[in-house]
């Protein structure tokens, strides 16, 4: 028998009548012969709730707290879920992290997955029942609760899917399945039909929620395949996949825009060997993830290091750099927080000329000014004023002809 997984985003649960949906697509993966797993995310904006409500009491609760309150969403929606299954005449039994072994390191907030158990929802699996997971969460070895970072159920989905060896992870969410760039941002944006796992990795990690970043590290690694689609309707969405010869043809396959970003400039830092290695192995310890990081010589003596970080780390990075600056003779340190990023990604770029001087075109033509650029082989990034960032990802998109099927584009 095939085994599915299906996860639930929030607001494909948020409610009796859309959770009483969503088991009843369950049931009818599991009437047709497959061994079904649900993921489920906490109920409509409930995260937030509770983040709001931490926050009220602590501004800088304890991560170790923040995660033992966070996962309480996901427990409440996995019981109801399975209560649904019942009232529609279905077994099933939910489960929380810990109880399936979902191990992960001790990064509250934003753990990684180190092993997952399997032989508990195999067994139940096999006695006829729908398994349902509650998502973004786990326990790390001491048995604490962790959670994976905002939006980590997909994490947790297609972690799963790869464990279980599962055919397929289809994640149920309130878009029809990958666009071109977030269709609440640019309307004119088109679904894709598919999509290559480096490319969504890209788009993912420079802030395309619909998906998490960590599940596409692991779909690609265990070759799951990924299914984005929408909740409320049996169309086909968007699949992610290894990469097929046509993809390269296709130069831009989509934008996006990062606003949760700060940028941290150290000014004239001693330009010796072993300082980028001081600095950076002082962040690490400080458990903050770096993105974009530039380095520049400005003389034999001196060179400008700056790198962004989400803002939930931009706290622990301020200490860390205040700890280390004397230490490589740093000459001044700037913060700033009205930054955002606009990028384009495609695997395309890697063959094509003619791709950067046409963004930065479609910047000046819309009076953008650009702060830094970054780029890899499958994309290429700019750090602009917070201010004119929707203005950037609208004069990107047009540029790159978003609104219009890939292979209509010019
Ligand atoms: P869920 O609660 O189901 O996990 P999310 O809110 O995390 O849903 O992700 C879905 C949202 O992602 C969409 O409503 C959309 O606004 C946003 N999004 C951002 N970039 C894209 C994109 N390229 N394609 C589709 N949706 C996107
Ligand atoms: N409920 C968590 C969040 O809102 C995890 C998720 O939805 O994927 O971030
Ligand atoms: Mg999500």
């Amino acid at each position: 028998m095939a085994i599915v997984v299906q996860k639930f985003g929030g607001t494909s649960v948020a409610n009796a009548e859309k959770i009483r949906r969503a088991a009843d697509r369950a049931i009818a993966s599991s009437k047709q012969g497959n061994q079904v797993v649900v993921v489920a995310s906490a109920r409509g904006k409930q995260t937030d709730e509770l983040v709001a409500d931490a926050i009220e009491i602590n501004p800088n609760p304890p991560k170790r707290e923040m995660d033992m309150l966070l996962s309480t969403g996901e427990q409440q929606t996995v019981s109801l879920f399975a209560m649904a299954c019942y009232a529609l005449g279905q077994k099933a039994i939910s489960f929380t992290g810990s109880q399936i072994q979902m191990i992960t390191d001790d990064a509250h907030t934003k753990a990684r997955i180190q092993n997952i158990g399997t032989d508990r929802i195999k067994k139940k699996l096999d006695e006829g029942f729908i398994v349902i997971v509650a998502g973004f969460q786990g326990v790390d070895e001491e048995g604490n609760i962790t959670t994976l970072g905002r939006g980590g159920s997909d994490t947790s989905a297609v972690a799963l899917a790869a464990a279980l060896g599962a055919d397929t992870c289809e994640i149920y969410t309130d878009v029809d399945g990958i666009y071109s760039t977030d269709p609440r941002k640019y309307p004119k944006a088109v679904k894709m039909k598919q999509i290559s796992y480096d490319e969504m990795l890209e788009l993912a990690s420079l802030g395309a929620g619909v998906m998490h970043g960590r599940s596409i590290e692991f779909g690609k690694k265990y070759n799951v395949k990924i299914h984005v689609r929408s909740s409320l309707h049996d169309e086909p969405g968007t699949l992610i996949t290894h990469e097929v010869a046509k993809m390269e043809g296709i130069l831009v396959s989509g934008a996006t825009i990062h606003k949760d970003l700060a940028k941290i400039g150290m000014i004239g830092v001693d330009n010796r060997p072993g300082n980028a290695a001081r600095i950076f192995t002082h962040l690490a310890k400080a458990k903050v993830s770096v993105n974009d990081i530039i380095q520049t010589e400005v003389s034999s003596e001196k060179a400008n290091i700056s790198f962004t970080v989400s803002k939930s780390d931009l706290d622990s990075a301020r200490q860390a750099i205040e700890d280390i600056q004397e230490t490589v003779h740093c000459q001044n340190v700037f913060v700033r927080e009205d930054v955002a990023e606009v990028s384009i990604v495609g695997v395309g770029m890697r063959s094509h000329y003619g791709v950067a001087d046409r963004m930065f075109q479609a910047l000046a033509d819309a009076a953008v000014n650009i702060d830094s650029i970054t780029t890899s082989e499958i994309r290429i990034s700019c750090l602009v004023d917070l201010d004119h960032s929707d203005a950037a990802l609208t004069a990107i998109c047009d540029a790159f002809q978003l609104d219009k099927p890939a292979d209509k584009r010019t």
